[in-house]
């Protein structure tokens, strides 16, 4: 997938592809879970059914660790 960047998982405890948020409501998601405006620095691991969302800083930015639901 385009964008996708290479980050350490916390869940799967490797270094995974991850994609930035994609679509509204994803996005909106993470705006009030985090309360801040830009959530594009959020990426989410895209291994299997992994989903664990990471900061682009921080793999373990949540207690616990989150999945970003499935919106479709
Ligand atoms: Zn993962």
């Amino acid at each position: 997938m385009a964008n996708e960047r290479v980050f350490r998982c916390f869940t799967c405890r490797t270094y995974e592809a991850h994609r930035p948020p994609a679509g509204e409501p994803e996005r909106r998601w993470l705006r009030e879970l985090t309360g801040k405006k830009y959530v594009d620095d959020y990426w989410m691991c895209t291994r299997g059914e992994c989903r664990n969302v990471r900061y682009a800083w921080d793999d373990d930015p949540f207690d616990p660790p989150l999945r970003m639901p499935e919106f479709d």
